[in-house]
């Protein structure tokens, strides 16, 4: 699909304060978009940054159908630009439509179009670690109807912000054992706007409390742990990686992905099972080394360093000698080019 290429005369790179700024409010200046009509994309372009217009009646405002991505393109040590995993967030934007009822993209819109805007923007992103661009493609049902059903019409859309290196402060999280992120049949494994909407109201609560986060667990019994906020869980206990499978309820994260691939490269043990409340109070009293983290692509690695349970504080290790840093550390050398990507995640 050729994409139409409008181009600014005068970028506002140089008025950008990459000193200090705050992350997500500043767009870059240019966008991706296309159309969804007639049962086809078309009109693929990329043009100056410019606000949407939308109707009152687009479907996207009242019925739901809005799917999202989030993803980074680095300037690794020779100077190129990569973006990270793009044919994985490929998949799962597709994955994300398909629950949705919303058409799937193109490969060649996406990752054709998300490459060609990075390379239009590339003087945004900056070298060194932390850096990055992120990128977030979306799609709205656009269709103009007050009528619960599946749109007709769709916008896909790409804007890109810079990002710098950020020092993710540990978290303290309270495990929710009543309100639920996700639940099986439900739409927990898309990357779907209500499933955001809907976990700001215990993240409230939980933050009124006193933390930061809460970690989801499963809706029937509330008993096995899912994930810290948006992020996917994983717990380091006594040297093994643990993490729940991705499914169902528990998005499939690129960076647990990455995180859980480099662990099993590194010759540790690496468990992808359920894990109990039962089962981590157990190894918390019992005095085995546990450390907790969250993964996800705007923090890679979040420590968490309290893990309220059943009205007791758990303290997981946090010290700069913890393992989860090595995990981080060699996946940041992979992403900018440090060290030799075996896996090809940078394109
Ligand atoms: N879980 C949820 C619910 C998320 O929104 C995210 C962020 N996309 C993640 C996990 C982490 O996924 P990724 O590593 O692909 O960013």
């Amino acid at each position: 699909m050729e994409i139409k290429k409008q181009l600014k005369s005068q970028c506002s790179i140089e008025q950008f304060n990459f000193d200090q700024f705050q992350f997500g409010v500043e767009a870059t200046d240019h966008m991706l978009v296309a159309k969804y009509s007639d049962g086809k994309w078309h009109s693929a372009a990329i043009h100056p940054y410019v606000k949407l217009t939308l109707s009152p009646l687009a479907m996207c405002l009242h019925y739901g159908q809005t799917v999202f991505e989030g993803l980074k393109a680095y300037r690794q040590s020779d100077d190129t630009i990569s973006v990270f995993r793009l044919d994985r967030h490929y998949e799962r934007i597709n994955q994300s439509l398909g629950r949705m009822a919303m058409p799937e993209l193109p490969k060649e819109l996406f990752e054709n179009g998300i490459k060609e805007l990075v390379e239009v923007e590339q003087d945004w992103i900056r070298g060194g670690e932390g850096n990055s661009l992120y990128i977030r493609p979306f799609v709205i049902a656009t269709e103009e109807r007050l009528g619960v059903s599946i749109s007709t019409d769709y916008l896909f859309v790409v804007v890109c912000t810079p990002m710098a290196a950020y020092y993710s402060k540990p978290l303290k999280v309270k495990v929710e054992k009543h309100y639920t992120r996700a639940a099986s049949g439900g739409v927990g494994a898309a990357k779907n706007g209500g499933n955001y909407g809907a976990a700001y109201y215990p993240a409230k609560l939980a933050q009124q409390e006193g933390f930061d986060q809460v970690i989801w667990t499963d809706s029937r019994d509330h008993e096995y742990v899912e994930e810290s906020g948006t992020m996917n869980l994983m717990f380091i206990i006594d040297g093994v990686l643990l993490t729940p499978p991705a499914g169902e309820t528990i998005l499939a994260g690129v960076t647990r992905d990455s995180l859980l691939q480099i662990a099993r490269d590194l010759g540790w043990q690496v468990e992808e099972r359920s894990i109990s409340l039962s089962e981590l109070q157990e190894a918390f009293e019992s005095g085995k080394k546990v450390e907790a983290f969250g993964g996800g692509t705007a923090a890679v690695v979040a420590p968490l360093e309290l893990i309220h349970l059943e009205g007791k504080d758990y303290l997981p290790y946090v010290a700069d000698d913890a393992r989860m840093f090595q995990l981080k550390e060699k996946l940041t050398a992979i992403r900018l080019g440090k060290e030799k990507d075996p896996y090809a995640w940078n394109s």
